[in-house]
């Protein structure tokens, strides 16, 4: 299968190469950097959108028979409000907010993100997730190898990089260097020598003592932000590693910092393809925590939408393209998803009847026997074409509707392909089928209940909710809110 991707360093769509370096493990690796969420607050479903995009091109090239090595690193230090080299460490400023130490902020934080990654069925096994407080002496030795090599200099609040000295400094995206300084705020570091340098290693302020702050050759302090991809990626991929990616925001500055400490220090390319997703807004404007309009993941239970809904809105479009979100799209997304599911599980018992007189033992491989070659050429001719997702899951849809094919082709080539999709549909179709089954014992005066209960809970009218559950609970029956909706049980 070929894979085309779009690469934000060459401005084309290229065919993946495999590196020399990936050919030499059975199967193939490849390797791929993810820039990590900064734990100083949960992350917001902007920020999940990169990771969702990051599992969907792991996916992708396992589909297509390559292993996958794959790091996402944890910024636990060193992000700072401005998102440059001035103000408030956004670890130590949410540790003073809430009260708490920096090490309990971060762990709070990482520990929510890993919960989303899990409730968005975001592969994770074998995924290295580096925290950079934890790799302080690799990021000191590469700061060392650029002093080395004249690429740094020391002012009294830092060692900068000295962006002069690289030639083709802001070559990713093609950056307008002149154009970033006109578009800046007043610089407030009158002593950095260009507008683009930035900071590898600062100083902890004189009046205050940070919580995390360490010995350099340089003097007591802590990391900048960008230093820490460089020196983590480097660490667990080598160099040049294959696919780097972010959302695009980071394209101007994060990202080609990280390019000009990394081949600055030791003159090969960090990565060989960078992908960039788009946004995600409200109300057209990009959703961020220092705007505060943001939308967690853990805000879908009490719409009653399952977190997998959002992701297939995502995947309905693609990842380059800007998307704006509304609780009407998630609605109407949900309803397309559950459509998807309940449709699966009525097909889903033919699918087993017939497994179980063919059982070999083998389910999967048998699958992929009743696999339409021409729906599988057309699944890997979208998905190879710089993951276009919006036409895979256009493909489910002329699945279910193609009268040519029998259920059990429409079961097998759906499944097969969510694989790559994420979508976590088989599961979902034994809960949905659990769920219908459990339904059709319920005498309906109680489903009547557990109706209200609902509607009460979407009117946020909770006490309502909960005398109807006390009802529930007295008529005999247990009652459990699950992502795919309310269970009822007798007792
Ligand atoms: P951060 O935690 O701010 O370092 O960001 C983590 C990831 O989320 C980065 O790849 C960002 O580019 C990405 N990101 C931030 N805001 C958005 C947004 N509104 N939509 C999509 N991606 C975003
Ligand atoms: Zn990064």
């Amino acid at each position: 299968m070929k894979i085309n991707i779009h690469n934000t360093l060459t401005g084309k769509k290229e065919l993946f190469e495999p590196s020399s370096v990936d050919l030499s493990t059975t199967p193939p690796t490849v390797t791929m950097y993810h820039c990590g969420p900064t734990v100083y607050s949960y992350a917001h479903i902007g920020n999940m959108r990169s990771y969702i995009f990051a599992d969907t091109i792991r996916r992708t090239f396992q589909y297509a028979g390559f292993s996958v090595r794959q790091v996402i690193n944890i910024t636990d230090v060193g992000h700072l409000v401005s998102d440059n080299d001035d103000g408030e460490d956004k670890v130590e400023k949410a540790a003073k907010k809430e009260g708490s130490s920096a090490s309990e902020i971060t762990q709070k934080y990482t520990d929510a993100f890993y919960k989303d990654l899990q409730n968005l069925n975001i592969q994770t096994n074998g995924t290295i997730f580096p925290k950079a407080t934890e790799h302080i002496a690799e990021q000191l030795s590469l700061i060392k190898q650029l002093e080395d090599k004249g690429l740094t200099y020391k002012i009294s609040d830092g060692i900068y990089f000295d962006t002069s000295k690289f030639p083709g400094y802001g070559k990713l995206g093609n950056i307008n260097i002149e154009g970033l300084k006109e578009g800046a705020r007043v610089e407030t570091n009158t002593e950095k020598k260009n507008h683009t340098d930035f900071a590898l290693w600062k100083f902890s302020p004189t009046d205050e003592r940070r919580q995390q702050e360490w010995p350099s050759p340089w003097g007591v302090g802590f990391p900048g932000w960008h230093i820490e991809c460089s020196a983590m990626s480097i660490k667990y991929l080598g160099q040049p590693f294959d696919i780097h990616t972010g959302g695009i925001d980071h394209i101007p500055v994060h990202h080609n910092n990280e390019i000009a400490q990394s081949e600055g220090a030791t003159g090969t390319p960090l990565a060989r393809y960078w992908l960039h997703n788009n946004h995600i807004t409200i109300d057209g404007q990009k959703i961020s925590k220092s705007i505060g309009n943001t939308v967690y993941l853990s805000d879908f239970p009490e719409k009653n939408i399952d977190p997998l809904a959002f992701r297939y809105w995502l995947l309905t479009s693609h990842y380059s393209t800007l998307s704006n979100f509304t609780w009407e799209a998630q609605q109407a997304s949900a309803q397309a998803y559950e459509k998807i599911i309940s449709h699966l599980a009525k097909i889903s018992n033919e699918v087993s009847n017939l497994e179980s007189s063919e059982n070999d033992g083998n389910g999967n491989e048998k699958n992929k026997t009743y696999i339409d070659p021409e729906y599988k050429e057309k699944f890997e001719r979208f998905i190879g074409d710089d993951f276009n997702t919006a036409q895979a899951i256009a493909l489910i849809w002329e699945i279910i509707k193609d009268e040519n094919l029998n259920n059990i082709q429409k079961f097998s080539n759906i499944i097969f392909f969510d694989e790559v999709l994420g979508l976590d549909l088989k599961n979902q179709i034994t809960k949905y089928s659990e769920k219908i089954n459990i339904q059709s014992v319920v005498p309906e005066e109680i489903q009547a209940l557990v109706n209200k209960r609902e509607e009460a809970r979407s009117n946020k009218d909770f006490s309502l909710a909960d005398e109807i559950r006390q009802e529930i609970i007295t008529l005999g029956y247990s009652l459990d809110d699950t992502s795919s909706g309310p269970i009822v049980k007798k007792i």
